[in-house]
């Protein structure tokens, strides 16, 4: 069962906030991402290749906007190009350029966001600044037609420690500012989503607190 009382009463805050909600939908049912589809949702986040695809194509009558949000290998971009409406989680200029030559075989323009590493953890993946300068002078020379950076994604410590948080979060609002043309700042979890909003954010990637535990 979907938290269908919570969803309601946290898409009504987001609303509020003018906040887009990601519905992340990695390791539940289709039966849950149909029962939140019925609710209206349309915005749905997952992690992973194989499940995507597999659940776009049961799921393909539904008028659904995918948005890929985990690491992504170069070799998996073909499976997600014709259908994905977002890759949250672009962190190298490789998987950039992989992910515009796929976009050209499928006659889209894919819109990105460039993940930038902000979490004390080794385990995250991202780009630091430097990274980030040399893929923006990369796309500003002009030639990657078929991929539009539409903004920035990060994901914060895994902590208790609300401080080092919002310090995260902070920080990667002020390299969002940076960029007059970015509009997406998709930063905040089911844990910290409210923390992050309050430093800017205008796209949250919720999971757990709208679909329950993961299986
Ligand atoms: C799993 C995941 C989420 C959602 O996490 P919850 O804590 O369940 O809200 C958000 N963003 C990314 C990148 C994820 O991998």
């Amino acid at each position: 069962m979907i938290h269908k009382e919570q969803y309601i009463s946290i898409k009504k805050d987001l609303l509020a906030t003018k906040t887009i909600l990601v519905a992340v939908s990695k390791l539940q049912t289709i039966e849950k991402i149909k029962a939140l589809y019925d609710l209206g949702e349309r915005n749905f986040g997952e992690n992973y290749v194989q499940e995507l695809c597999t659940k776009q194509e049961q799921l393909k009558e539904l008028n659904i906007n995918w948005h890929f949000i985990g690491h992504l290998q170069r070799n998996k971009v073909k499976y997600i190009a014709p259908f994905v409406h977002l890759i949250q989680s672009v962190d190298s200029l490789k998987l950039l350029k992989e992910i515009n030559k796929e976009a050209q075989k499928n006659k889209r323009i894919i819109n990105c966001l460039l993940q930038i590493y902000i979490a004390k953890e080794e385990s995250k993946f991202g780009l630091d600044e430097v990274e980030l300068t040399e893929i923006i002078n990369e796309v500003n020379q002009g030639y990657l037609n078929n991929i539009k950076i539409s903004g920035l994604m990060g994901m914060a410590s895994f902590s208790d420690n609300l401080a080092i948080v919002e310090q995260e979060f902070k920080y990667l609002k002020s390299i969002f500012d940076q960029f007059s043309n970015f509009e997406i700042l998709s930063m905040g979890m089911s844990g910290d989503y409210e923390l992050a909003i309050r430093c800017g954010s205008n796209m949250v990637r919720l999971g757990s607190s709208i679909f329950g535990a993961r299986n």
